[in-house]
């Protein structure tokens, strides 16, 4: 496939290297663990599937043809992929990392590579500043995730991979929430894009998978030993899936991308709403630095209502929208980082970070907007109920008195 085609043709054209023998359309799944050697010397292009398998390979390819990379990797889960990564830096080293970071990396880091001795440092990674000053003589990496999950915090990526090659450390950029689709980082300067495929990618809430894409073919060859290694690959199953998943991810990411600025728009307009994060709305503080390095806002966005309290009643009075951890998949997904995705972070730690106990995140899913949108004033108007009811108590019980 030439480089010059669009993203959308890239997506559907892309079994690039698979041979077919019999001119299959879908890549087959090559259900074997291990490959036969026709002779002791000259072992053939697989030997075991943990190195290596064609499905594999073929979804490794097709990520890295995304990215714009040369080499990627495919792991069992996001987790798998960030972990295996992070196995890049040694005892010893520190590590730079976006404060308002995916849970499960917070606690990879905090919890088992410090065990390791490796040394690390939150900073908002938004303000450059802090990014430069939290640099130390053993930093080796500098850990980004834009925009951020779940308050959608915008880094400059040009300019955080700057201050790394100046400092000569890596860059690791988490692209779960855009994709290649509308953020290419290893064109902004980034050596590792991570990605929980688990998401977007595969997009239908039916596989748990994580992605790694480097540019750097030394690099490259560190992380397949390293992938090897631990060992944490993607069944062939799974990879199936994910590659029939991106066949979509153009129409599914435009679609949920139009809805998402629809419901911004209304839930910027609601009184209850405390504030919208969304990078496409322009009061969102970074939208010019999103904009120049992304094609589109995504479809993912938070609101902020008043307290728990408020957010049991909304959450109850929607019908629309599944109630679960994780995002981009093609129904809509409401969840509660306070409980979800950041349970794993004290609670000190959490407020720290602006995610609040009133705070919710929208994945926008391919419903109808007008359904949704009606779907979210109803849940509205059931919560601006239920407070009158409580006002008209509590007037009640002090008229009482
Ligand atoms: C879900 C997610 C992960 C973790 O991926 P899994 O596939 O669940 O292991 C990492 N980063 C971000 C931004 C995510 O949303």
């Amino acid at each position: 496939m030439s480089n010059d085609m669009h993203f959308e043709t890239k997506l559907i054209h892309n079994e690039r290297s698979i041979t077919r023998q019999y001119g299959d359309v879908s890549v087959p799944i090559h259900h074997t663990s291990t490959f036969h050697q026709s002779d002791i010397d000259a072992f053939g292009q697989y030997d075991y599937s943990r190195s290596g398998n064609p499905t594999r390979e073929a979804l490794e390819e097709t990520i890295a043809h995304l990215e714009g990379g040369t080499r990627g990797f495919a792991f069992s889960s996001g987790m798998a992929a960030i972990s295996t990564a992070f196995f890049l830096v040694s005892k010893g080293d520190h590590v730079l990392i976006s404060e308002d970071v995916y849970g499960g990396t917070y606690r990879v880091i905090t919890e088992v590579l410090s065990r390791f001795g490796v040394e690390y440092t939150f900073v908002d990674t938004s303000r450059l500043k802090q990014v430069k000053d939290g640099i130390r003589p053993n930093t080796k990496l500098i850990y980004v995730e834009t925009p951020s999950n779940p308050l959608l915090k915008i880094t400059d990526l040009e300019g955080v991979c700057k201050i790394a090659k100046d400092h000569g450390c890596l860059t690791f950029v988490d692209n779960t929430f855009l994709t290649p689709e509308l953020q290419k980082p290893l064109e902004l300067g980034a050596d590792v894009v991570l990605h929980s495929a688990t998401k977007f990618l595969a997009g239908h809430s039916d596989v748990v998978a994580g992605l790694a894409v480097v540019k750097d073919p030394e690099l490259g060859e560190k992380l397949a030993f390293l992938q090897n290694t631990f060992g944490a690959v993607l069944g062939v199953q799974d990879c199936w899936l994910v590659l029939r998943g991106l066949k979509t991810l153009h129409v599914r990411l435009k679609q949920s991308q139009e809805t998402a600025y629809e419901i911004s728009r209304f839930l910027d307009s609601i009184p209850e709403v405390k504030n919208v994060y969304y990078p496409g709305l322009n009061n969102l503080e970074g939208s010019i630095t999103h904009f120049n390095q992304a094609k589109g806002a995504g479809a993912v966005l938070s609101f902020r209502l008043e307290d728990e309290e408020e957010v049991k009643t909304f959450v109850k009075a929607l019908k629309i929208p599944v109630f679960a951890v994780s995002l981009g998949a093609v129904e809509s997904i409401l969840s509660y980082p306070a409980k979800m995705s950041h349970a794993s972070m004290p609670k000190v730690e959490r407020e720290k970070r602006g995610i609040s106990d009133g705070l919710l995140r929208l994945s926008v899913g391919l419903e109808n907007v007008e359904d949704l949108i009606g779907d979210f004033e109803g849940a509205f108007q059931h919560l601006r109920k239920m407070k009158k009811e409580k006002e008209n108590i509590q007037q009640l019980k002090r008229g009482a008195i």
